[in-house]
């Protein structure tokens, strides 16, 4: 590492979205900053996620704020590092009287705020693809980015444009301020923040585990729909209601949660829900799975992906819709939405534990590196 003596105020470990939101909050600040990778890019959930920046549906109280705030950041970084954003907006249909009920209470709560219903037969008619519902939610808050690309960019723009130090490549073997041990070198800081995803045994393994954290292993898919279709937003069904928080923790959801297990055990023996958002080249992101254990599942399973596709089907009616690839992820996963930590003075660690890293990584980062200027 040729410029190691240099040392800097921060060195964030990780390149995944917390370690970029991390650096660039920094940077803001002021600080010299640079980032430490293991591998020679991002290839972790990061890159693997659908690029949903999702508000609506994300945990009540602070989790939700994080996510507001981190969309209005999403907005005003993107087009300075060159990311596109893809589409705005999320449309949940309701299919079920109880999933309507879900809808009408959020509807009631601060969080509907902003949020509208749409005519579900004129959208119908308007998106002939569209199944029958008897709702139609629509949340302006949400934006997509393609991460496997936006990510990439971010650190580019984090190098070149503002300065920030990236060495790949290279993973970090032990951190005692000011120094920062790495396989090829050592680095000095006067502050670290370590955001490791779901690598939970290389740096303060013991820490990590006061957070009860298990692997959760997600199935993906590129779905070509076939046909000619502008989707202009997310798309999510019922069983997203039972799944995301900001719903699923609603008196009114326990009623549909008794009808989907009667009517859906298969998807939800396998975490399944749907999300379903559009790449520029108007291929499909769909998915997902959700699967537990103490470590990353290796293998996708064609049983999962079928039932994955159903869903999809009961939403969008497109008979020629076609899997072009597909991909596993993995994140970190716990009870509480976010684990963070100080393991010794200048220090903070941090891990998004609620599958939602992209929605409230520049929050979540503030907080971290808060944590550590602390002390
Ligand atoms: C399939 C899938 C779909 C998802 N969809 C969404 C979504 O639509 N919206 C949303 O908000 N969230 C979504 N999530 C969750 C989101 O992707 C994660 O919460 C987020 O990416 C976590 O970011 P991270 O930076 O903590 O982890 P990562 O992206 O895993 O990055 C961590 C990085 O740290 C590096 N690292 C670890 N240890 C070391 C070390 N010792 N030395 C050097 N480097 C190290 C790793 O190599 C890695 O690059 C999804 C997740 C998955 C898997």
């Amino acid at each position: 590492m040729s410029n190691m003596k240099l040392g800097y105020d921060l060195v964030v470990v990780g390149a995944g979205i917390i370690g970029l939101a991390t650096a660039w909050t920094a940077r803001r600040r002021g600080l010299r900053v640079a980032v430490v990778e293991r591998n020679a890019k991002a290839i972790g959930a990061s890159v693997r996620n659908f690029g949903f920046i999702t508000v609506t549906g994300q945990r009540r109280g602070e989790h939700w704020r994080r996510a507001q705030d981190t969309a209005a950041i999403w907005r005003e970084v993107a087009p300075q590092a060159g990311i596109g954003v893809v589409h705005e907006g999320l449309h949940v249909l309701a299919q079920r009287p109880e999933a309507v009920a879900v809808l009408e209470a959020f509807m009631a709560t601060e969080m509907g705020e902003g949020c509208r219903w749409v005519d579900a037969k004129q959208a119908q008619r308007d998106w002939p693809w569209l199944q029958p519902g008897m709702a139609l939610l629509h949340s302006p808050h949400e934006c997509r980015v393609e991460s496997r690309d936006a990510i990439p960019r971010l650190s580019q723009w984090l190098e070149h444009s503002l300065g920030v130090d990236f060495y790949w490549n290279t993973p970090v073997t032990g951190i005692h301020l000011p120094h920062i041990n790495t396989s090829r070198g050592s680095l000095r800081a006067e502050y670290g923040v370590v955001c490791p995803g779901n690598d939970l045994n290389a740096l303060f393994p013991l820490c990590l585990a006061q957070a009860g954290i298990r692997q959760c292993t997600l199935q993906m898919m590129r779905v070509s729909p076939g046909q000619a279709l502008h989707l202009s937003s997310a798309f999510m069904s019922d069983l997203s209601l039972i799944r995301y928080e900001g719903y699923a923790d609603l008196p009114e959801a326990t009623p549909l949660k008794a009808r989907l297990l009667g009517e859906q055990a298969a998807h939800l023996a396998q975490g399944i829900h749907l999300i379903v958002v559009q790449s520029a080249d108007g291929s499909l992101v769909v998915g997902d799975s959700h699967v537990y254990g103490d470590a990353e599942a290796p293998f996708a399973s064609a049983a999962t992906e079928n039932l994955i596709m159903d869903e999809f089907h009961r939403v969008l009616n497109l008979p020629k819709a076609s899997v072009i690839e597909r991909w596993t992820g993995s994140y970190a996963s716990a009870q509480d939405v976010v684990f963070k930590a100080q393991p010794s003075p200048r220090l903070a660690l941090g891990v998004v534990t609620g599958g939602t890293g992209a929605s409230t990584s520049f929050a979540f980062a503030r907080e971290l590196l808060d944590l550590a200027m602390s002390s």
